[in-house]
C-alpha cells in the first residue's frame, strides 16, 4: 500500500510535466508563437457512444476553453486546400467528417488530410437525411460512405470503418439508428456549438459569432464545414483569436 501511494503522485507529475510540451511553440515549425494542439484525447465507443449538447445529453470529457475542431462536407478543392494551410500554420490538429462521393472524387486532397495528422471521420456517402429512410437504406447510405472514404483515404476500404467516429449529415439521426451505430461500436459525433457557416456570411462576421459563441460555452465540440468559402477565410484569423484568448485545442483520436 505505501509504495502505490508513493508511486501514483510520482506518475502523476511526470505525465503532467509532458504535457505542455504538445502544445509548445518550438513545436511548431517557422511559427513560435503558434496556438498548437494541447493535448490528444482518446475516445471509446464503449465510454462514450454518442456525444455534443446540442443533440445529447453529454459531451466529451474537456476542460472549460478545450475545442475540439471539427469540418464536416469535404474534401473539397480549393476551401479544404486553404483550411489545412492555416491548421498546418498554427500546428493544429481537427477531425474532418467526410462524404463518400468527395472523397471519391479527390481521393488525393483526402489523403492529404490523413497524411497532415487529422482524424478521418464519416459523414455518408452523399449527405441524405437518414431519419427519412429505412434503417436498411440508411445503414447502407452510412457504410458506402466508410467504405468509399477508406478507399481514397487508406487504398481500401470495407464496411467496418478505419476510425469508429461518424456524423449524421444535418444532425438527421433516429434512434434506431444510434442504437445500431453503438452496437457496431461507433461514437456518433453531434457538436456543442457551430459556426453557422451554412449561412452566408461575410467571414469576420463569422468569426465574431464563433468567438461569442465560446464565450458562452467555454469551448466544445465546434463544428465547421470545410467546403465553405467564408469559414476558410476567416480560419487564420480565429486561430489567432483563439490564442489570445486562451483557447486550447484538443485533437481526437480512436482509441
Ligand atoms: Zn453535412
Amino acid at each position: 500500500m505505501m509504495t502505490r501511494t508513493f508511486i501514483r503522485p510520482a506518475l502523476a507529475v511526470a505525465l503532467l510535466a509532458l504535457l505542455p510540451t504538445l502544445g509548445s511553440a518550438a513545436d511548431c515549425p517557422g511559427n513560435p508563437d503558434a496556438l498548437g494542439t494541447a493535448r490528444v484525447l482518446t475516445v471509446d465507443p464503449a465510454v462514450t457512444p454518442a456525444v455534443g449538447r446540442k443533440h445529447f445529453p453529454v459531451t466529451l470529457p474537456l476542460q472549460p476553453k478545450e475545442i475540439v475542431l471539427t469540418f464536416d462536407d469535404g474534401p473539397w478543392p480549393g476551401t479544404t486546400d486553404a483550411v489545412l494551410a492555416a491548421l498546418r500554420h498554427e500546428c493544429v490538429k481537427a477531425s474532418f467528417f467526410m462524404l463518400g462521393r468527395n472523397a471519391a472524387a479527390h481521393p488525393a486532397l483526402a489523403k492529404k488530410v490523413l497524411t497532415d495528422g487529422h482524424t478521418v471521420a464519416y459523414h455518408t456517402y452523399s449527405h441524405p437525411l437518414l431519419n427519412h429512410m429505412s434503417v436498411e437504406r440508411a445503414e447502407a447510405e452510412i457504410d458506402r460512405g466508410f467504405a468509399a472514404i477508406d478507399q481514397a483515404v487508406y487504398g481500401s476500404g470495407s464496411h467496418t470503418p478505419k476510425t469508429p467516429f461518424f456524423r449524421f449529415p444535418g444532425f438527421a439521426s433516429s434512434p434506431a439508428l444510434i442504437e445500431l451505430l453503438t452496437k457496431r461500436h461507433i461514437t456518433v459525433f453531434g457538436a456543442d456549438l457551430w459556426a453557422s457557416d451554412w449561412n452566408r456570411m461575410r467571414p469576420d462576421h463569422e468569426r465574431m459569432l464563433v468567438l461569442e459563441r465560446l464565450a458562452k460555452t467555454h469551448g466544445g465540440i465546434l463544428l465547421f464545414h470545410d467546403t465553405q468559402a467564408q469559414t476558410a477565410k476567416m480560419l487564420p484569423d480565429l486561430l489567432r483569436d483563439l490564442k489570445r484568448q486562451g483557447y486550447r485545442i484538443v485533437h481526437v483520436v480512436p482509441r
